[in-house]
């Protein structure tokens, strides 16, 4: 008997439709501690470990709690064809009101879930609650950067209505897996975000303006490409797998023109900016009490551009392809 076992293809390509793959979510919560302020850092490095292996849970939690899905992604292009997205009030009561709470939940509610997870978060840094601050913290993380996936704002998620079924895994996985160890994802200081609700709606409406391209650019590419070489054959561990060939990925990912690297870095910077919004709402409580570690001092620009591609090489030796199977 063979001893590698076969994945089939249906398998292989409906898997991934959470956003962001694993090792996508990993890099965005390592990433942005490094955007943190000093009073921040320390603590943030200190538990980057954590964070990092934790940015999953909710994805995980998709598995056992019927509830869990619809904070993952807004389809926002079941309200509008195009933007401004002016159907769907910002605020959630003026939400259910108009639309009904039936109806948000049916198509996705990510912008109004990440601002109830900033509220949680600002109660736990005031409550200085270790464990509460690093588990809603990497929990954050994951919601932002699932906002920040064109594919999290459509109905046609992962190409099903178009025939293009398993450009969701290929988009947010295989994409970043190939290609993120080139990226640049030095994204800079954190800021106080005023209406980190607004913000959260523009993540989700700059996901809606990068559909077309997300889904446009592959039904393009398949016009002019060999299609019996746009799939090949990897193995992971002892196992076969069917995948989107390196070949068919790079002329996809030239096409994008860094459209995964711009929403990657956006991710990094926004996940940063909401772990600050919530800890200057709390009263910038002292974290330092709350890690054995020393506080370390802030490396300069340079230094941490260093440790950002130190960390890159890190996840990228950790590499994970594709998703887990259920
Ligand atoms: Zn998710």
């Amino acid at each position: 008997m063979n001893k590698f076992k076969f994945v089939f293809p249906f398998l292989l390509l409906t898997q991934g439709v959470f956003a962001w793959g694993f090792y996508g979510h990993k890099m965005v919560n390592r990433l942005a501690v490094f955007s943190l302020p000093p009073e921040m850092f320390s603590f943030y490095k200190a538990n980057i470990d954590y964070l990092t292996e934790n940015s999953v849970n909710p994805d995980k939690r998709r598995y056992s709690d019927t509830a869990e899905a619809c904070r993952h992604y807004i389809d926002l292009d079941h309200y509008e064809k195009s933007l401004p997205i002016d159907t769907v009030p910002k605020l959630w009561n003026d939400a259910i009101k108009k639309l009904t709470k039936d109806t948000l939940l049916a198509y996705g509610i990510v912008p109004w879930h990440i601002q109830v997870m900033l509220t949680r978060l600002t109660y736990a840094f005031k409550e200085k609650d270790l464990d509460k601050i690093l588990r809603i913290s990497a929990e954050l993380g994951h919601y932002v950067a699932d906002a920040h996936v064109p594919l999290h704002a459509s109905e046609n998620y992962n190409g099903q209505f178009t025939n293009q079924h398993g450009i969701h895994g290929f988009w947010e996985s295989r994409l970043p897996e190939l290609f993120s160890a080139d990226y640049d994802l030095f994204v800079g200081k954190c800021m106080y975000l005023n209406n980190p609700l607004e913000n959260a709606w523009q993540a989700s409406e700059g996901s809606f303006a990068g559909i077309d391209t997300v889904l446009g650019f592959e039904r393009m590419l398949n016009n002019n490409f060999d299609v019996s070489r746009k799939y090949s054959i990897e193995y992971k561990g002892a196992t076969q797998i069917k995948t989107y060939s390196k070949e068919y990925a790079l002329a996809y990912h030239q096409m994008l023109k860094g459209q995964v690297e711009r929403r990657l870095k956006e991710s990094i910077l926004m996940v940063a900016n909401m772990w600050y919004t919530a800890w200057v709402n709390a009263g910038q409580p002292n974290l330092d009490d709350l890690t054995k570690d020393k506080k370390q001092p802030k490396p300069s620009d340079s230094e941490m551009q260093q440790i950002i591609a130190d960390e890159q090489k890190l996840l990228n030796n950790n590499r994970m392809i594709g998703r887990e199977e259920k």
